[in-house]
Formats: C-alpha cells, sequence, structure tokens
C-alpha cells in the first residue's frame, strides 16, 4: 500500500479526477470538502470501494477548523480547491483573498503535519495574461499583473507567487510544485459541470448561437489529475518548485466547433456555424457583464505550451480532438445533454 494524500476540493472536477487517479494507484486518501455532512455520500457513492482508504473532512479555504485532522498521517498534499465560478464577481477579493489565504492555509497546516511535498493546482491564468503583444506561452511566463485582469485571474496569480513566497520562506524543505492546466474537459462524473465544461456543454446544446472570435487551449482532466500523480511520485530534483503547464493544443471556437460536429453528429446541427461579429460582442458587453470577459479575448490567442511537462513528468497528452469527443459522449450518457 503507498502513502495517504491530502487532496482538497473533492468535490471538484479536477478535485474528483485526482483522487480517481490516486485511488487507482494504491495510495489512501483524506480529501476536504466545505460541508462533509452534504459531501460524503456523493464522494461514498462514486467510491463506492474505497472504504476506509478514503476519509472525508469538513474544511473551509477561509477558516482554520478540520485542517490539522485533514492533514494528519498524510505524505504530500494536492491543493486543487480554489473559487473557479461562471460569473465575474463584482469584488475580485471574493475570488483573491479564498484563492491566496485558503493555499497558505492549507500549506501551513501541511507543514506543521510534517508533509514533505506539496502540489498546488494553479492555472494558465497565471502565465498568459497582460502581455498583450504575445501568443505564446511556457512554464517561465508570470501573467503581469499590473495590467489588472480579470478577479479569477488575479486570484490564481497572487496565490501561486504567494505559494512560492511562503514556502521560500517558511519551509524550504518541503518540495513545492504547481500543476498550471488551461481549459480542462473530458468526461464528466455528475452533472455539477465545471465552469471549463459548460463551455462545450453551451456549444453542443444549442445556447450558443453565434461562434465569437475567441479560442482556449485544450486539455484532458484525466492528464491534468495523472499530472497531479507523477508530481507526487518524481524524484524530487524532477519536482522542486517547477511549473507544470498541461495543455495539449490551442483551439479557436470555430475549430472547437467543428471538431464537436465530427464527434457528435447526433448533435451536430445545434453546434453553432457562424461567427458573432466583433462588433455585436462589444454591443453586447455594454449590457451583460459575461459578455465583457469575451470582449477582452476577441481575436487572443494563448497558446500555452505544455511541452515541458511531457517532458519532465514522461507524459503524452490525450489528443484534444479525443478529449472534446469524450467530454460529449459523457454529456449525452449522463443525461446533461439530451440527443
Ligand atoms: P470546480 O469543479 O468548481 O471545483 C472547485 C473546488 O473548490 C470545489 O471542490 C469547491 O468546493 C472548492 N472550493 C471553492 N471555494 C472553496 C472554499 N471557500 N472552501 C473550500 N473549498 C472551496 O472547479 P475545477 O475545474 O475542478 O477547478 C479546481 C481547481 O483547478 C481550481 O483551483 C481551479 O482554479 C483550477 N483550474 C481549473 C481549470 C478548468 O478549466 N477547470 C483550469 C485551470 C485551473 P464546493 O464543491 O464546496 O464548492
Amino acid at each position: 500500500m503507498k502513502g495517504r494524500v491530502l487532496v482538497t476540493g473533492g468535490t471538484g472536477y479536477i478535485g474528483g479526477a485526482v483522487i480517481d487517479r490516486l485511488l487507482a494507484h494504491g495510495y489512501r486518501v483524506n480529501t476536504t470538502v466545505r460541508d462533509a455532512v452534504t459531501s460524503e455520500p456523493r464522494l461514498r457513492a462514486r467510491w463506492p470501494e474505497a472504504g476506509d482508504r478514503l476519509k472525508v473532512f469538513s474544511a473551509d479555504l477561509l477558516s482554520d477548523e478540520g485542517w490539522t485532522e485533514a492533514n494528519a498521517g498524510c505524505d504530500a498534499v494536492a491543493h486543487v480547491a480554489s473559487p473557479f465560478p461562471l460569473d465575474v464577481p463584482k469584488n475580485a477579493d471574493d475570488l483573491i483573498i479564498p484563492a491566496r489565504d485558503g493555499t497558505l492555509r492549507a500549506l501551513e497546516f501541511a507543514h506543521k503535519a510534517g508533509v514533505k511535498r506539496f502540489v498546488q493546482t494553479s492555472s494558465a491564468a497565471a502565465i498568459a495574461y497582460g502581455h498583450p503583444h504575445r501568443d505564446h506561452f511556457d512554464y517561465t511566463d508570470w501573467t503581469d499583473l499590473t495590467t489588472n485582469p480579470a478577479p479569477y485571474i488575479q486570484s490564481k496569480t497572487v496565490a501561486e507567487r504567494a505559494a512560492r513566497d511562503w514556502v521560500a520562506i517558511n519551509a524550504p524543505g518541503m518540495v513545492f510544485c504547481s500543476i498550471n492546466p488551461v481549459a480542462v474537459f473530458g468526461p464528466v462524473h455528475d452533472g455539477d459541470l465545471s465552469t471549463s465544461v459548460e463551455l462545450v456543454k453551451k456549444l453542443v446544446d444549442g445556447s450558443i448561437p453565434l461562434l465569437p472570435n475567441m479560442g482556449v487551449c485544450v486539455t484532458d482532466v484525466r492528464d491534468v489529475a495523472d499530472a497531479h500523480v507523477r508530481a507526487i511520485e518524481a524524484p524530487v530534483e524532477a519536482v522542486r518548485g517547477e511549473r507544470f503547464p498541461v495543455s495539449e493544443r490551442f483551439m479557436w471556437l470555430d475549430q472547437m466547433a467543428e471538431s464537436l460536429r465530427q464527434s457528435a453528429p447526433d448533435l451536430a446541427g445545434k453546434v453553432p456555424h457562424r461567427r458573432m461579429p466583433d462588433w455585436l460582442v462589444k454591443l453586447l458587453a455594454l449590457f451583460m457583464p459575461e459578455m465583457r470577459q469575451i470582449r477582452d479575448e476577441l481575436g487572443n490567442m494563448r497558446d500555452v505550451s505544455g511541452r515541458h511537462t511531457e517532458k519532465r513528468l514522461g507524459m503524452t497528452f490525450i489528443p484534444a480532438q479525443q478529449t472534446l469527443e469524450d467530454t460529449v459522449r459523457s454529456l449525452v450518457q449522463k443525461g446533461i445533454v439530451k440527443l
């Protein structure tokens, strides 16, 4: 039997996938959720065979309660929990405070418990924003916060920087690294969809009539989970201080739409064909907050390379076409998208 790992945010899309992978690899897993009374039955239903190998603890990113118990006996932490909402909050601190203070809290309690390795789920949001004249990025790049990017982007950048500073000052012996995924898709487990998967759902269920001129980098939730486990298992010298972007490729939305039409011919009629003119996005952005984020992305390519991660962690990422196909298949299988 391998060691015990704490995964924060076991109710989440990525947190669940990391637990899945750890249990399959023979680890014992502690996980934190905000309220174990309501969430534990759902987690037990997902991993009915896990028994004592899975322990569920209540611990909020904004409170010290429960973190000592959650870390007890753990060899490593995968700190995945962080707010990732669809809507943009009015106050950026609604995201920055739980992201930054929650990460520092998770680090502090892990260090106190003698945890030796800490893997933070950061994001490409901490890599590829605030550089208007660039379109290719890699693990060496940092988002420029002086350009005042969206609150979620700020929250991930601030949290990763704060974690690195905290480890350097308070726990230089701890092995710390970050996983920096781009937009994460792939099989879903239930109808509680991550913000990223909502995009694919909306592209195939008819709720997006026209395609704005924007794109995203695509990665698979199974690769993101695999990268976390490999970062826990790899030799210290391969991971200490590292950043691991997980990204298969950049796709414009019309390329994604074409890929989805091929993957799911039964839904092809609902997948938008036509471009939304930029002027219409700008006009709608005057009234609709969600269109403001799209307006800011018009024509932007942010191609974040994952090659460093593939090389360093010995991975070959799942092709984006396969990821999108598996996303739609699972949305249909779970009855979330109707044929
Ligand atoms: P998700 O499904 O929304 O999961 C977010 C998790 O964070 C949930 O378990 C949520 O718990 C927990 N959480 C939020 N606020 C919390 C708080 N105050 N206290 C305790 N737990 C809290 O999102 P996800 O896609 O799996 O994202 C997980 C992580 O990956 C986040 O750090 C996100 O920034 C990062 N990431 C995601 C993507 C992507 O495309 N999905 C890309 C790059 C990075 P509840 O269930 O109680 O809300």
